[in-house]
């Protein structure tokens, strides 16, 4: 039997419903298919907002306080945090939902970051424990510090491990998903609840994809990322 070819849609939408999978071919509208992290649908960063958010990020060494030194490549963390970029790449380079887009992610001891890509910088004398402008995300060594000094109480160097993913990803995850852009558009200084809630989703959905354990997660929560 040859079904109308309207029926056959809507059949199809109705399975994809079902089964949770946003997939239709049946003309315009179509959003393609959903990925592992999709559902983070993130704001689309316009070029005046993107100019300034450039702007702010270029100016951002000034925000984290005096004094502070970024050069990752001093940090006591710099192979851990390489290895957890490095993990995180595959999954970053598969987004097609992210504009401007964002490629993957590097480590670095200066400004500037490359086009398409999140900057990670790993600093000590931070006033945060971990600060995000637009595409540059700053890690706090001296935060760092803590987490493995709790680290036994929760696992070991495995929590350690985990605690650092989750902080990283968390951050990539406001970076990824523009929320300084949200922040600019209403003038908070601060990423609000649904925000916090989605970069903790971010963070557990690319732990996921690089096989990374989550047993560190609270134990970050509960140091105060
Ligand atoms: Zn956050």
């Amino acid at each position: 039997m040859v079904l109308p070819v309207s029926y056959v849609c809507r059949a199809r939408r109705l399975a994809s419903l079902l089964l949770f999978l946003a997939v239709s071919a049946c003309g315009a509208g179509s959003h393609g298919q959903l990925t592992v992290g999709d559902k983070n649908a993130n704001l689309t960063v316009n070029f005046s907002e993107k100019k300034a958010l450039e702007k702010m990020e270029a100016n951002s060494f000034a925000d984290l306080g005096p004094g502070v030194d970024c050069a990752s490549s001093r940090s006591p963390y710099y192979n851990d945090i390489a290895w957890i970029v490095d993990r995180i790449n595959p999954a970053l380079a598969l987004r097609t939902d992210i504009l401007p887009p964002v490629h993957g992610a590097q480590l670095l001891d200066n400004p500037p970051r490359s086009d398409n890509r999140i900057g990670v910088y790993l600093c000590s004398g931070m006033s945060a424990n971990a600060y995000t402008i637009y595409r540059s995300v700053y890690l706090s060594n001296d935060f760092m510090a803590k987490l493995k000094t709790a680290s036994p109480a929760w696992g070991g160097n495995e929590a350690f491990i985990s605690a650092l993913a989750f902080v990283a990803y968390h951050e990539m995850g406001h970076a990824a998903l523009n929320h300084s852009a949200g922040k600019l558009r209403v003038g908070a200084q601060q990423f609000d609840l649904p925000q916090e809630l989605q970069a903790d989703q971010f963070a557990y959905d690319a732990m996921a994809a690089a096989g990374i354990g989550l047993n560190g997660s609270e134990m970050a929560k509960a140091a105060g990322i």
